[in-house]
């Protein structure tokens, strides 16, 4: 079968190599000038890899997802901890036993910690949400706290509205962590492509069946030379806005080079309460890339607008679930176009359930 994958993100890109080892012949587009979506990373002159759309760290659980993109890179074996300025102290977040201790006096962290070990399974997760519904006096206070000093500030600037007002799986992803594990993930495979996100992306292409087309914006008209099409652009663009847009988050990020090994402690610190800036990454740590310079991002969130900025969060909430639902009753009707990623099934995908999703779908059209 002749494909046509519309968008090189990493969905389409692991689409792309699963169809073409299944003797598809597949041609990839992009509008961009660059592969990877926002997956996309670069070196820089002091040999740093930066990741031009922001921090993006590999984690899964999926030993399959695993295998697949193994097969086309080794990994630096990063495990990502996250460290938010929070009343003037920087501290592990997700909040856990580190944070209480270090921002209460020892007493009443003892206590907090105690609250917390009587109502929760030791070394497992609570969302702030649930943590907020405690009927327990001291937990009321350290939810509280957390949900005042961790999250609230942090998703106004993020999204412009309050966790309450966003799925729960948003506020979800970073819980409370009733232990002391400082990383920001648990899952069992965690890593950096040892040579960049893109040069993984160059080798999955890599393939005789493949043919990319990079600075070529999709139009309608191509459809007709193809047995199918996989389109992981915007799901209501695709359809002419015909039902009005699909919220979108969007940032921009102020890149600085310091002249100097270090500029912060780790690779990713949070500013839930100050500055505009929601957090600010330092490149180097992701494959601990020794240099005398150092590069930084600062991350602005900002609302998407069309022809101005790019899409990279959808806004998940009822509303927004009930707009994408009725564009796809449209995209069920369509037989030859199958829409997936982030803005295709309008879902807050991690980079491994991209992978996972696109994964499931190739067995569809290969058995
Ligand atoms: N969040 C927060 N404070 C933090 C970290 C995260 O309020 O210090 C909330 C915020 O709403 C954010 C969400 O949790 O958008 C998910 O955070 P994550 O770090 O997973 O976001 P991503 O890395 O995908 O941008």
């Amino acid at each position: 079968m002749k494909f046509l994958l519309v968008g090189a993100g990493i969905s389409n890109i692991a689409l792309a190599r699963k169809m073409a080892e299944a003797g598809n012949s597949v041609v990839v587009i992009d509008q961009r000038a660059e592969l990877g979506g926002n997956c996309y990373d670069f070196w820089d002159q002091n040999g740093i890899d930066i990741h031009k759309y922001g921090t993006h760290i590999f984690h899964t659980e999926n030993e399959e997802v695993w295998k697949f993109l193994s097969q086309f890179t080794q990994w630096y074996p990063y495990q990502h901890e996250v460290k938010a300025l929070i009343d003037g102290q920087l501290v592990p977040v997700p909040f856990n036993f580190n944070s209480i201790e270090q921002l209460f006096p020892q007493k009443m962290a003892q206590s907090l910690i105690e609250a917390l070990l009587n109502e929760f399974p030791f070394n497992k997760k609570v969302p702030i949400l649930k943590l907020r519904e405690s009927k327990d006096k001291d937990l009321q206070f350290l939810a509280e706290y957390v949900y005042e000093k961790v999250f609230l500030h942090y998703t106004v600037k993020q999204w412009g509205v309050k966790p309450e007002d966003l799925d729960p799986l948003v506020t979800g992803r970073v819980p409370v962590f009733v232990g002391r594990d400082n990383r920001y993930f648990q899952a069992k495979y965690q890593g950096i492509p040892l040579h960049g996100y893109t040069a993984m992306f160059e080798k999955m292409l890599d393939h005789p069946n493949i043919e990319v087309r990079l600075n070529t914006p999709f139009d309608k008209s191509m459809l007709k030379d193809f047995d199918h099409c996989f389109f992981t652009g915007a799901i209501d663009e695709f359809f002419d806005y015909q039902y009005g847009e699909l919220p979108y988050r969007s940032l921009k990020f102020d890149f600085l080079t310091f002249d100097r090994p270090y500029f912060q402690s780790n690779s990713v610190v949070n500013y839930p309460c100050n500055y505009d800036f929601t957090r600010i990454g330092e490149y180097k740590y992701f494959l601990g890339t020794q240099s005398n310079s150092t590069v930084v991002s600062y991350e602005y969130p900002e609302p998407f607008v069309l022809g101005k900025n790019e899409r990279y969060y959808p806004i998940i909430n009822e509303e927004n679930k009930a707009l994408y639902a009725k564009y796809l009753a449209l995209a069920d009707k369509l037989e030859n176009v199958t829409f997936l990623g982030r803005l295709g099934d309008y879902k807050y995908y991690d980079m491994d359930q991209a992978v996972g999703r696109v994964l499931k779908l190739a067995e569809n059209f290969t058995a």
